[in-house]
């Protein structure tokens, strides 16, 4: 059996290689390496896959919510609302731009973002709400854009885990992730769905004065050469990893169909079992499984991770602290009341490995080794 690895970047590169060199060869030959014509290229093919008016790429998935957050002027003391149980990069950049986070619990099936929760923590000052697709599946945005549009806020969809996932409305509309909110963001970490070989990200937004205010923004605040209007960062997607997502992006529909595929064996090998939660697909998103994430109910989650590392089954648990409990974001504003799932959950997730290139005797060694340790 091959070996089992939780992210196989060499397998999926392995099968692209030819085109991938050649890609990079010639950015390399073309001198263009910084906002070249590949980085264009990219943009607008971007733009007609998610089916928004404009994409504005930028360095990485971090980046992307901070300049969205600078794009929309959020100001000091504003209130921006998140979620408690997701990566760090949501509220860190909440915190650096000397806003207020408002961390919230989430959904114990979906671990998305709790509806209740996000009413409750609407206040005058509340600017934004930051609703992450976690795992790969959307949150309820239908609802989220609905309680945004009565209180006036700003809506920055987190899509770093999710693109590609389709979102249908209650009257039939589908959009994707990413394109429901004022701007959506996203991260092409090498890992994620659609990863790239190095760092980037993107922002994406249908509104034009946004997305022109965003660009400057991205490049030291110039609207005109020389010409420095607001402050602004330096966040570039460059043209080599521009070049390598231009050929990654029309093979994104079929990663997201092979993530799905190990997912429904991972399923269906373990559902029905007393002591595994298997993932819930909410009835309104796709799931691109960017995570394959069980919770282990009633038995030793920590043992039987070991048990898998033991038998050369790489997994993980994400997340294993809450963001209200990191030392960065403790604050006595928050209550252990207010987060008993999230507080449940960093005890009960595992995540098994999830990529596109499983055959099926590893995802059978998977569940079998789970099992018997279980059984
Ligand atoms: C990966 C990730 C980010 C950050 O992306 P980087 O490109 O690593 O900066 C932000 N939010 C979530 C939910 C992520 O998973």
């Amino acid at each position: 059996m091959k070996k089992i690895q939780m992210v196989d970047l060499k397998g999926q590169y392995e099968k692209i290689k030819s085109e991938i060199d050649s890609s990079i060869i010639n950015v390399i030959e073309s001198t263009a390496y910084i906002n070249g014509p590949e980085v264009h290229g990219f943009q607008k093919e971007l733009e007609d896959y998610l089916g928004v008016k404009n994409v504005i790429p930028c360095a990485n998935g971090t980046d992307a919510l901070q300049i969205a957050m600078m794009g929309l002027g959020l100001e000091q003391g504003d209130e921006v609302i998140t979620v408690d149980f997701t990566f760090a990069a949501t509220v860190e950049v909440i915190a650096l731009l000397k806003l207020t986070p408002v961390l919230i619990d989430v959904e114990k099936d979906t671990f998305n973002m709790d509806l209740d929760a996000l009413k409750k923590a609407i206040t005058p000052k509340t600017k934004a709400i930051v609703p992450v697709h976690l795992f790969g599946q959307c949150a309820n945005m239908e609802e989220i854009l609905k309680i945004a549009k009565e209180h006036n806020l700003y809506v920055i969809e987190d899509t770093a885990q999710a693109i590609g996932a389709d979102y249908t409305f209650s009257d039939g509309t589908v959009k994707k992730a990413g394109t429901m909110g004022h701007v959506g963001t996203t991260s092409f970490f090498p890992s994620k769905n659609l990863g790239c070989y190095g760092d980037g990200g993107a922002i994406f937004t249908n509104d034009d004065d946004l997305a022109n205010t965003i660009r400057g923004m991205v490049n030291h605040g110039m609207y005109r050469r020389y010409y420095h209007d607001v402050v602004g960062v330096n966040s570039r997607l460059d043209s080599i990893q521009a070049a390598i997502l231009r050929i990654k992006l029309p093979l994104l529909d079929g990663f997201c169909d092979a993530r799905r595929s190990a997912a429904e064996f991972y399923s269906n090998a373990l559902a029905n079992h007393p002591n595994i939660a298997t993932p819930v697909i909410s009835d309104f998103s796709t799931h691109v499984f960017h995570q394959y994430t069980l919770q282990i109910v009633n038995a030793d989650r920590d043992a039987l991770h070991k048990h898998l590392l033991d038998n050369n089954i790489p997994n993980a648990i994400y997340y294993p602290v809450p963001l209200h409990s990191q030392k960065a974001y403790e604050d006595e504003r928050y209550n252990e009341d207010d987060f008993k799932v999230t507080n449940k959950l960093i005890g009960t997730v595992l995540s098994l490995p999830m990529h596109t290139e499983f055959d099926e005797e590893q995802l059978a060694f998977i569940t079998k080794t789970i099992l018997d340790f279980l059984k």
